[in-house]
């Protein structure tokens, strides 16, 4: 192993959630799981009645269920009885407006507190709610409410006037939509939140959902292709439920900030709904990153268990730990990271900088919740995305004449896969059932990525399938490269993609940030290549290197290795719908 592993302290371990993880996995079963929540009074299963209502009942109904930071530092409370009124409110009135369960509810908003109660509320109603990222553009936003025949949206009038108005017409299905900031304008269709919600009762007798109903639609991050629809079912709360314990080690006392936007599957399944069926507070904060703020916030809200995503973490690593050691982060007792793969050179400077690491964990929109992950218990390998949750079954598969075999020799690289049957798992990507059904074969799920499992059990990501380099016999999967490089001291981020060559099928290039205060030059280039080289050795280490100012990145974050290689080859850049502007 090239890094020291991080041992975990008895006490810490004495007060997690997951104590033991081999006797976890052993003891672990969906049906008990699914006994942790209550179910909806009279039968069925409601993911919004787990989250708000059933605390309420519980007696909970005055703790701070939401807290929400704006933009100019305005702080708003949220009780859990007070979302538990706001939502019934707004489930009321998509009742009014003929919305019916199983119809779709779009939202195009910032993380405003709108967002949260109609979320909450569309799902006590029984509609399916689906987010959208509010920077998208018109066409993005267009076809993802085609795809999903979007019968409401909740927007802002701005929003609406920019990205919808010129549009509206053409989809038909779009029959209501509510503004946020605007009042009753007596165009048909066309609503003022306030005023309904003004008139709306307190009082909503939740949908009787089966855990088999349809309840969330997301969108994927759109980093290799066109972006998918990805069905998600009521039951999916038991995996929000007990992975938000597992995997982010909440416990009731906890604050807890998710930083991801609701845009996203991360920032809806624990930015709104583990942080509330498991009776957090959850932090908010309406404004984009900024290193400053984002220290202020751990330290003025005393947030313990932060659940943030490499990008980010990077974007500190840069700003540096003096910087950090200004705030007051005693609180801060658990951290995570998910999205992309978590450099072992930011565990360890978490470690040094927090005095406690990043615990990474792997998912995907379609698995609906964490499914590999470090955990409070387990000691830290750098690198490493841990340990399946108990529940889950993975294997590192490979397809051999069109069936699936595991591979069991450790360390051995091959596609992740899991066995089908964790209630987050995607029920269908929405009207595209030949690309769902590729995903499964000989009853495992495909992921995707390539990765490779340590003798001791541990998972290691390498590269998405897509992005593999073949280079003269050997795979070499980006982000070992990536992670070499991230470990010399000018870098700031690395994208490493394979270009075609004549001889070895293809070499290496890597494209890389800077930090401030390192400016470009053929000595620092060539000081790269002989650090890479020495890690690495020199069939795996980069041919090439380039300076970038910025890397391309999706609005989640993730760095599009496919747009690199375009750009580098003169090809299309194919679906940039979710490609955040490269200003920054
Ligand atoms: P698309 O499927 O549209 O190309 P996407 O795969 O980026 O986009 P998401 O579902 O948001 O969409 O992201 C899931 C993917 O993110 C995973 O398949 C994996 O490639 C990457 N990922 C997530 N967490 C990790 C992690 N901890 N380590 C490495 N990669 C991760
Ligand atoms: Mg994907």
């Amino acid at each position: 192993m090239p890094w020291d592993s991080i041992r975990k302290r008895p006490e810490e371990i004495a007060l997690s959630n997951l104590r033991d993880y081999d006797r976890a996995v052993a003891d672990f079963s969906w049906d008990q799981a699914r006994a942790l929540l209550d179910g909806l009074p009279g039968g069925g299963l409601n993911i919004a009645y787990e989250a708000v209502d059933r605390h309420v009942a519980h007696g909970l109904g005055d703790k701070i269920a939401l807290r929400w930071i704006g933009q100019d530092d305005t702080i708003r409370n949220f009780t859990y009885g007070d979302l538990q009124r706001l939502t019934s409110r707004f489930a009321n009135i998509l009742r009014s407006l003929d919305i019916a369960k199983g119809d779709r509810v779009y939202c195009l908003l910032g993380r405003v507190p709108e967002l949260y109660v109609a979320a909450l509320g569309s799902l006590k109603a029984g509609a399916v709610f689906c987010p959208l990222f509010s920077a998208f553009g018109p066409e993005p936003i267009k076809a993802r409410m085609s795809i999903g025949e979007a019968k409401l949206l909740v927007t802002t009038d701005h929003f609406y006037r920019r990205k919808i108005a010129p549009w509206h017409s053409h989809l038909d299905s779009l029959r209501h939509v509510i503004l946020i900031d605007g009042g009753d304008t007596g165009t048909l269709g066309i609503h003022g939140l306030a005023g309904l919600m003004n008139r709306a009762s307190d009082h909503f007798n939740i949908e009787r959902t089966a855990p088999e109903d349809m309840a969330l639609l997301h969108f994927t991050s759109g980093t290799t292709g066109r972006p998918k629809g990805a069905v998600h079912v009521h039951a999916a709360v038991i995996a929000h439920h007990i992975t938000g314990q597992f995997a982010l080690d909440l416990h009731t006392d906890d604050i807890f900030w998710c930083t991801a936007d609701p845009g996203w599957v991360t920032g809806t399944s624990y930015g709104i709904i583990s942080p509330l069926t498991n009776g957090t507070t959850m932090i908010v904060d309406q404004a984009e990153f900024d290193a400053e703020r984002w220290y202020r916030i751990l330290q003025d809200q005393k947030v313990s268990v932060w659940y943030t995503a490499p990008t980010a973490i990077r974007m500190l690593m840069k700003v540096g730990s003096e910087f950090a050691r200004r705030f007051d982060l005693s609180h801060l007792r658990y951290m995570a990271s998910v999205g992309e793969p978590l450099n072992p050179e930011a565990v360890v400077w978490s470690a040094q900088t927090f005095g406690k690491p990043f615990h990474d964990n792997w998912w995907q929109t379609e698995t609906g919740g964490i499914m590999i992950a470090n955990y409070q218990a387990m000691d830290v390998h750098p690198g490493s995305m841990g340990k399946p949750l108990p529940g889950v079954a993975a294997g590192i598969v490979e397809k051999r004449d069109g069936h699936i075999r595991e591979i069991s020799a450790p360390s051995t690289v091959g596609e992740l896969a899991l066995r089908p049957g964790w209630p987050s798992m995607m029920r269908a990507y929405l009207h595209e059932e030949e690309r769902y059904r590729k995903c499964f074969v000989d009853d495992w799920y495909l992921s995707g990525d390539l990765a490779m499992r340590g003798a001791d059990g541990y998972y290691w990501f390498v590269g998405r399938a897509d992005d593999m380099i073949k280079s003269a016999g050997h795979l070499i999967g980006p982000f070992e490269v990536e992670s070499a490089l991230m470990e010399h001291p000018a870098v700031a981020e690395v994208g490493v993609i394979g270009i075609p060559d004549p001889v070895a099928g293809e070499t290496v290039k890597a494209f890389v940030a800077l930090k401030a205060g390192f400016a470009t030059s053929e000595e620092l280039r060539m000081d790269l290549l002989g650090h890479a080289r020495k890690k690495l050795g020199p069939a795996v280490a980069p041919k090439e290197i380039a300076f970038r100012q910025n890397l391309p990145k999706t609005r989640s974050g993730k760095i599009m290795r496919r747009l690199l290689k375009a750009r580098e080859l003169g090809l299309p850049e194919g679906d940039t719908s979710t490609l955040e502007s490269e200003e920054r």
